[in-house]
This record gives C-alpha cells, sequence and structure tokens, in this order.
C-alpha cells in the first residue's frame, strides 16, 4: 500500500486520538497546534468533502501495512469494517500471489515517490475477490517515517465487460454496449469497432459516428506516432497495459483520462479492449492531498516536506555543479508573545503578511517555505563556486530579507513591530545529507537570538562545539532533578531596622565536575527545554518543606520565602493546584509563600495569568515582581495584577548615586505608593544605597549589603540575632 500523508486529515472521519497526534506530529510542532487547526479548517472541510463523498477508496498506511486512515469508499471496496480495518495485519487482504510484486513496488516507490497504476485483487470479507486498481504517492515525514496515500478503484464493472466478451466472444459484443465503463474496442489500425454507450457519452459522439473513427481523432495529448507506438505495444504485450492521456470531447473540451488495455482475440483477429475512465475527480483528489502535503495551508508557502525534498534534489545539484547554494532559517522574533497577547487571529495575519514580504523578496530566486510556527526557510541555488562568495551572497540576501521583515505590521486590531533573526549556512552537496544544513541553520539561528535578537549569524564549526556543549548540559540538567543535585540557596530581605523578614529562595545546581552552578547558566536552557516546568514544581515544593521546618521553631516562625517563577511555569494549566498542592502536603501557612513573577508574564494572557494569581491569593499567597522597571510593563497592567510588592532592580540600585537613577527610584516608589504595593530593593550592596533608598522612601531590602545567598544552615548561622516581630 503506498501513499501520501496529509497533515489535517487526522480531523477527518472520526480518527483516532493516536493516529491524529502522530499525523499531528509529522506535520507540525505543539506549539503552533491551535492556531494552525483553525486555518485548517476551511481546507478541511473541502478535504473531508473529497474525503467522505469521494466514489473512491482513498486509504492512508504506514509502511508496515497498517490501515491508519480510510474512508467508506474503501470500506465498501472490500467489505470490513472501520474497526476491523484498523485492526487487520499486515497484507491480510492482499493474496499471496501479489506479495513479490509488492515488494518491487515498494522499491520503486521509494524510488521515484510513486506508484501506480497498479493492479490486483483484494479479498474480501466475505471471501469474494475484488480486483481494484490503486495509484499512490510517498511521503516521508518529518520524524523519517514514511507513509503513502493510496487511491483506490474498484474495477470489477470494467473486468466483468472483459470476461463476458472472453467468454461469449462475438457472438455478444452487444453486451458490452450496457457496460458501465467506457470499453471500445480497436481494430490493429486503431480504428473503433465496437464501443459502449458510456465511451460514446464520454465522447460526445453516437456510436455510429464513432464506430470507424480512430483513436487518433480523440487523443489530445499523445502524437500520431507515439500513439501507433502505443498501439503496436498494446498489441504486442501479453498483459494489461494501462496508460493515462487526454481525451478530446466532440465539443472540442479536454479531459483526463485512463485506458487500460487488453489484447485479445475476437472472431479470429486480434484487437484491443480498451477501457477507459474519465480520471478528472481522481487527478483533483490527487491534487488536493499533494497540496495539503506539501503545503502551508495557512500562507499557501511549500511546508516543511517541499523543503526537504527540494533541499535534497539542490544537493545533489549542488553536488554535480561544483556551485555552492545557501539555506536560511528566519525566525520572527517574540512572535510567541504577539500570539499570546493578540490572539491566535492576529498571529495568523502577522505571518501571512510576513509570508507575503518574503515571498516578494524571495520570488523566483530560491524555494520559500514555513517550516515551522514563525519558522521560515529560504533555499538559495546556483551561488558563487567559492565559499567565500557564496557565503558573501547568501548574507546579502539575509540582510534583505531582514530589511523587508522589518517594520509596522497593521493587525485587526493594532500596528506591531516585529524584528526578525536569522541563521544561514553555506551548501555543497559532497558528503552532505540534508540534517546537515538543517542542524546548522538551526545552530545559527539560536546563535542569532541569543546575540540579542534582530541578527544573522552564519553558522561555523565553532558553533557546533557550543551546541554540542549545550546539548550535554541539557543532558545533565535533566539528570540533575532525579539526582538531587539541585538545591536552594537564600538570600536574607530585612526591614527599615535590618531585622529579617524573610529570604529569596535562589536555585543551585551542584555539578559533579562543575562545583556549584548559578541558575544565569542554566535558566534559560531549561526554559528552551521546558525542564523549568519540573525543575519550578520542585524548587516551590522544596521552599514550602523549608518553610514547614522554620514554622516549627518560634524564631523562624515569621519568616517568609520568595520563590522566582518563570513564565513558563506559572502559564502551566495545573500551576496553582501544584502549589496549592505543596502547601497542604507540607501544611504551611500560604502567606509566607511569596511568587516572585517577572514582567514578561504581562505579554501572555493577561486575564488568564489574573485569574491565577487571584486563586492562590485567596489561600493567602503573596506576589511580588521581580526586576521591576527592566521590562515593558504598563501602569494600566500593573494596575490589573492583584500584586503584593514591586521589586525594584538591581541595575536601578547600582546607579542610584547618579541623578536620573535616583530619580528613577523615587518614581518606582511612587509607583508602589499609587497602587498601594510594597516596595524592596534588591542588589543593595553599599550603606550610600541603602541611605538613598531609604530617602526615596524605600522601606525593604535585599543584597550583599545584609547577606548573600547562602545554604539554609549558614542563614541561620549568620543571623544568629534572627529577631522577628
Ligand atoms: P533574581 O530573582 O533577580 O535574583 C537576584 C539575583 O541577584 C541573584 O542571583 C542574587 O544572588 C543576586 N544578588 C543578590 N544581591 C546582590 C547584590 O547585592 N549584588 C549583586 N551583584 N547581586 C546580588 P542568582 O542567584 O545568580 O540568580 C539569578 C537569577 O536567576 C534570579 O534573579 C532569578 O531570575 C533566576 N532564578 C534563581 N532561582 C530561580 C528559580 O528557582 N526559578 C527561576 N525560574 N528562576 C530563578
Ligand atoms: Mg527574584
Ligand atoms: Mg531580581
Amino acid at each position: 500500500m503506498i501513499g501520501l500523508v496529509v497533515p489535517g486529515l487526522c480531523f477527518l472521519a472520526g480518527v483516532g486520538a493516536g493516529a491524529c497526534a502522530m499525523l499531528w506530529a509529522l506535520s507540525r510542532p505543539a506549539a503552533g497546534r491551535r492556531r494552525i487547526e483553525a486555518a485548517l479548517e476551511d481546507s478541511e472541510r473541502k478535504l473531508r468533502n473529497l474525503f467522505e463523498l469521494s466514489p473512491l477508496g482513498i486509504v492512508l498506511n504506514d509502511f508496515e501495512g497498517h490501515y491508519i486512515e480510510f474512508n467508506r469508499a474503501f470500506e465498501t471496496i472490500c467489505g470490513y469494517s472501520a474497526q476491523e480495518l484498523r485492526a487487520m495485519p499486515r497484507g491480510a487482504m492482499t493474496p499471496g500471489e501479489y506479495l513479490p510484486e509488492e515488494q518491487r513496488l515498494i522499491q520503486a516507490l521509494l524510488g521515484n515517490g510513486r506508484y501506480g497504476p497498479y493492479e490486483k485483487h483484494y479479498r474480501r470479507k466475505d471471501g469474494s475477490l475484488v480486483p481494484v486498481r490503486l495509484n499512490g504517492l510517498l511521503i516521508t515525514g518529518s520524524d523519517g517515517r514514511r507513509y503513502t496515500w493510496s487511491i483506490v478503484e474498484d474495477i470489477s464493472a470494467d473486468r466483468r465487460a472483459q470476461e463476458a466478451l472472453q467468454r461469449e466472444s462475438a457472438k455478444n459484443l452487444a453486451l458490452l454496449r450496457n457496460a458501465s465503463d467506457g470499453i471500445h474496442i480497436l481494430n490493429p489500425a486503431g480504428e473503433v469497432i465496437e464501443a459502449s454507450d458510456s465511451f460514446c457519452e464520454m465522447l460526445g459522439y453516437a456510436r455510429d459516428e464513432l464506430i470507424g473513427m480512430n483513436v487518433r481523432d480523440w487523443d489530445a495529448q499523445l502524437t500520431s506516432t507515439e500513439l501507433a507506438e502505443v498501439l503496436r505495444e498494446d498489441f504486442a504485450t501479453p498483459r494489461r497495459r494501462v496508460i493515462e492521456t487526454r481525451h478530446r470531447r466532440r465539443d472540442g473540451s479536454v479531459f483526463e483520462v485512463e485506458i487500460s488495455s487488453v489484447s485479445m482475440r475476437l472472431n479470429g483477429e486480434q484487437v484491443l479492449f480498451n477501457s477507459a475512465r474519465d480520471i478528472t475527480e481522481r487527478k483533483k483528489a490527487e491534487e488536493r492531498i499533494r497540496h495539503l502535503a506539501f503545503f502551508d495551508q495557512l500562507t499557501r508557502l511549500p511546508n516543511r516536506l517541499l523543503l526537504h525534498e527540494r533541499l535534497r534534489r539542490a544537493l545533489s545539484a549542488s553536488a554535480r555543479s561544483g556551485r555552492f547554494g545557501a539555506l536560511l532559517l528566519v525566525n520572527l522574533d517574540n512572535f510567541r508573545s504577539t500570539n499570546n497577547t493578540l490572539g491566535h487571529a492576529a498571529g495568523d495575519a502577522l505571518l501571512r503578511q510576513a509570508a507575503v514580504r518574503l515571498a516578494a523578496e524571495v520570488g523566483e530566486s530560491g524555494t520559500l517555505a514555513r517550516v515551522d510556527g514563525d519558522e521560515f526557510m529560504i533555499l538559495l541555488e546556483e551561488l558563487a563556486p567559492q565559499p567565500g562568495a557564496a557565503a558573501a551572497e547568501a548574507k546579502a540576501f539575509g540582510l534583505k530579507l531582514m530589511r523587508a521583515l522589518s517594520g509596522s505590521y497593521a493587525l485587526p486590531e493594532r500596528e506591531i513591530h516585529v524584528g526578525c533573526s536569522v541563521g544561514a549556512t553555506i551548501l555543497c552537496g559532497e558528503r552532505q545529507t540534508i540534517q546537515d544544513p538543517i542542524r546548522q541553520v538551526n545552530i545559527a539561528l539560536h546563535q542569532a537570538k541569543t546575540s540579542g535578537r534582530n541578527a544573522l549569524r552564519f553558522f561555523d564549526p565553532l558553533m557546533q562545539e557550543s551546541a554540542n556543549a549545550r546539548a550535554a548540559l541539557e543532558n545533565e540538567l535533566r539528570k540533575a532533578l532525579d539526582a538531587g543535585r539541585l538545591l536552594l540557596h537564600y538570600q536574607v530581605q530585612v526591614d527599615h531596622a535590618k531585622r529579617a523578614i524573610g529570604v529569596e529562595a535562589l536555585l543551585r545546581w551542584n555539578h559533579p565536575q562543575r562545583g556549584l552552578v548559578l541558575p544565569g547558566e542554566f535558566i534559560g536552557l531549561a526554559e528552551e527545554t521546558r525542564l523549568i516546568v519540573p525543575i519550578g514544581q520542585w524548587v516551590i515544593d522544596a521552599a514550602c518543606a523549608q518553610l514547614a521546618a522554620w514554622s516549627r521553631e518560634a524564631r523562624t516562625r515569621g519568616l517568609s520565602i520568595a520563590v522566582n517563577v518563570s513564565p513558563l511555569q506559572f502559564q502551566q494549566p495545573d500551576f496553582a493546584v501544584q502549589v496549592l498542592g505543596s502547601i497542604r502536603r507540607h501544611q504551611i501557612d500560604a502567606r509566607r509563600l511569596e511568587l516572585e513573577l517577572t514582567e514578561t508574564l504581562l505579554q501572555g494572557d493577561l486575564e488568564r495569568t489574573v485569574d491565577t494569581m487571584r486563586t492562590l491569593k485567596s489561600q493567602g499567597v503573596r506576589f511580588s515582581l521581580d526586576d521591576f522597571g527592566t521590562g515593558y510593563s504598563s501602569l494600566q497592567y500593573l494596575r490589573q495584577l492583584p500584586l503584593d510588592q514591586l521589586k525594584i532592580d538591581r541595575s536601578f540600585v547600582q546607579d542610584i548615586a547618579e541623578p536620573n537613577g535616583k530619580a528613577i527610584v523615587d518614581t518606582i516608589v511612587a509607583v508602589s505608593r499609587h497602587l498601594n504595593l510594597e516596595v524592596i530593593a534588591e542588589g543593595v550592596e553599599t550603606p550610600q544605597q541603602l541611605d538613598t533608598l531609604r530617602e526615596c522612601g524605600c522601606t525593604r531590602y535585599q543584597g550583599y549589603l545584609f547577606g548573600r545567598p547562602v545554604p539554609v544552615e549558614r542563614l541561620l548561622e549568620a543571623r544568629e540575632a534572627l529577631a522577628l516581630e
């Protein structure tokens, strides 16, 4: 079984969740899923009609021969129910004699990506054999697995007519006239000696007119010489042959047709028994499936699969010609937050506009594809034959794309500005697989992003090294949590009288070789890999356990712990449930737990953020806004958040000796008063800073002046006089 994978088809015909997830995995990363789902709705509706109402059987197989998806027509053809088909072992419907042929077919399929027409029989559920004709396409998913779509036609009517003719010979030529297929019998010169009603209808001639006409008179594709050659071969071949061509009707209109021919003896003459089928509908189905498989439905650009095909070809072409090519990966900066803040419709509009701008730049000079939510890939071919010159061309091209993409976008509700980052690499065919350049542009893009976004970076082997190191770090970090190598240090927070009011919990990683690793080195990685979610949960739980221990002693009972929460962690749907779970498990006073959020959270879904905060706050949990002043928060947003405290960022405390620096701190304190919030300064290192903060009206402090982050035992030692009111 062979065919074509269609992204989005999993929404059809009650597909099992497993198959659906798998198809999605093939074609789309989970991130953009909801948005893409919406964009596909329209195409899906059309495809659903095509799929469900089609008289043709349409079926999706994996390469192990399992039936993953199929329509009603396919069920009817083989007589099995959907459930039975899904559970069917490989090849169960195929009589043994076809298996060697199918092995050969699979090899051919792997070679040229399609197969057919291929004729065989299925053994139906009731034991009868049904003759079928298959055509199909092969797709390799981005997971590297292969899938096939097949279009299956029941050709029993055609076969019955042929068999009747063979049995009854010339006597019953008239029988043919009622056959449902476009049957016509040709003599070796290619002239019609008999034709069925449906063939006459197909071409729009009366039977009297058609008899005696030559196949040349209506074939709209092949030249006379080609037709003569086809006829000669058809007569000489003992087996049935199938070709696709185009026929011209009497009124001049042209349609696609498939001719299945078998040469036989009739009344002592050698004739050609031809059965014609109008394949317009099948072609449309194939085209549609191909489009869905190879094009992104949102932007109409080629998708990842098509790009991979072209890349494969470009690499072999480059190996032959010795000319270099380039691959560029463009990523819109901060797309995720736009999508979250303005909604998916705006995100879609932004992607479409970006696609249009890119397409205008790329034009005919390369292949532009949308390969991921907010990622576009551009394949350039036939650049210079020297790597340096080719790189220069690619760089100039990349910069042109960046200019085209930057600037304002008019979205339904407002106008926004977008930047982009670009990773680039040079292609040379020799010894490269398509995975090499793809990995390289991803590394280069990552570099561009970490260098502060809105930048273009070329892949170089040093990057590869640092990417390897990152991969190793990620691997180790995964293990660190289970191996108990993460720990919390605590830094004291004091009030105006320098009395400890609480601590901030700061994460440390006790690395077997590198010693104590600070969060700056791994929080970013943990966020990218989503490891921050389980790690963050652990931090909250460990802080709650610490609070529980402190609650048993009078001198520590009043201390609170502030915990840093990453936006990704906060946005987990079960975040509040998790936190409340920890509070309950450790039986602590929720008012002693303070969660430090950052302003980036405000770019997400504000309503949900507020909801989650309210749920937690109703149980007593407090909220502090960390690094305040470094983000984008407008007062209007701030006002909506049920916060308890603002935390003045260390950078402002550092600059407080300068006139402007003090003015900023003054303003932050005024804002906090205005919003009725407490305010704490972090990073207080010197008595002068403390004095100025006091002058500004800030009465809570944290910083090296009062204590560095230390393990819990040292915290208590250092604060012997931990007098708590
Ligand atoms: P933050 O939340 O702003 O934490 C304050 C950082 O400033 C800490 O760095 C702390 O050691 C440092 N610091 C405190 N007082 C002073 C001072 O007087 N002078 C100077 N120069 N630095 C001071 P650390 O521990 O390296 O943490 C860095 C950041 O990592 C934190 O910034 C926080 O954003 C993040 N982080 C730490 N623990 C966690 C965690 O459990 N979860 C998450 N999501 N992020 C964490
Ligand atoms: Mg903090
Ligand atoms: Mg901070």
